[in-house]
């Protein structure tokens, strides 16, 4: 009778023949949705308008046309300057979990025809850290972009400076700004898109370097977090401060776009500021697994320390 009394309850979705990883619960609105159905909504939840964080290849899959990405520089890993304790493991482990070299992925490639240079930073690579290799990914590419006379969309998602490479994470700072001036000298628009999160380093150099600067609805941007700027000025912040629409309304950014819009957009953005245009428009990749590993190159044969 105990017994029966305690046999555990199913719900419709935690039955046992139900294959994990089908469902995703969105952490805003609490909605249950087919994995499936989220992808083809670029990851942008359907009954809430949030937008779920895209790994590097995801958001060259959902921007570029498709099969136009040639990566550039795919090679370049880490070294262990400061031999920093547990930094290789922990480098392994992010190479392990989310197939890349580093937390940037850069290259060329068009979107709606217009040609571009582009690179995207990887948040789930230990939060999309910015080292050696991420802000020479960003410098090579800005400077790739001034010898093919070409515009640079840089999409970022950062937690700030990789605190394992100590000073030389932030002389990433000066050098990738430095590339960014480089660009402007040459004429060439540089369009930064900010993702949910773009904070520290990243803002603090070329995140916020963009002639136009964008950011998705809802993404976080900021340089300190909330908790050190309430103890340090002593006063409560508002709720949305450091959102997306917060930087918006206070003339730090210049766009909040939605995601399914963003292709269009930063086509129209490169039309304007006259991008060379290749070929007809392509159709979008969409956002699935399978051909967003096809968008990406891994990263090739042969390593370079920096
Ligand atoms: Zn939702």
């Amino acid at each position: 009778m105990l017994n029966w009394l305690r046999r555990p309850k199913y719900g419709s979705i935690e039955r046992r023949d139900t294959p994990a990883g089908l469902w995703t619960k969105c952490p805003k609105c609490g909605a249950l949705i087919t994995t499936k159905e989220l992808e083809r909504n670029l990851k942008v939840c359907p009954k809430c308008g949030f937008h779920h964080r895209l790994t590097a290849e995801e958001r060259l899959a959902v921007t570029l046309d498709e099969n136009s990405f040639e990566e550039t520089d795919a090679h370049l890993i880490s070294g262990d300057p400061l031999r920093f304790e547990g930094y290789p493991e922990k480098l392994a482990e992010a190479h392990e979990k989310s197939g890349n070299p580093d937390a940037a992925i850069v290259g060329f490639g068009t979107i709606e025809g217009y040609r571009t240079a582009i690179g995207a930073l990887d948040f789930p690579f230990m939060g999309g850290s910015m080292g050696s290799v991420v802000g020479e990914k960003i410098t090579r590419i800005a400077e790739r972009a001034v010898e093919a006379h070409l515009p640079l969309v840089v999409f970022s998602a950062s937690g700030g400076a990789r605190m394992q490479e100590g000073a030389l994470s932030l002389m990433q700072l000066a050098k990738t700004s430095a590339a960014i001036a480089r660009l402007h000298d040459a004429r060439l628009p540089y369009l930064s898109v900010m993702c949910d999160p773009t904070t520290g380093g990243v803002t603090a150099s070329f995140a916020f370097l963009g002639d136009v600067i964008l950011a998705e609805p809802g993404a976080l941007i900021g340089f300190a977090g909330r908790r050190v700027i309430e103890q340090t000025i002593r006063r409560k912040l508002p709720d949305n401060f450091q959102a997306a629409e917060f930087c918006l309304e206070h003339g730090l950014i210049d766009m909040v776009v939605p995601r399914p819009e963003l292709r269009a957009t930063l086509a129209r953005l490169l039309r304007f500021f006259g991008a060379p245009r290749v070929a007809a428009t392509p159709p979008i990749a969409t956002a699935g697994p399978a051909e967003a590993t096809s968008t990406a190159v891994t990263a090739t044969a042969g390593s370079e320390d920096v």
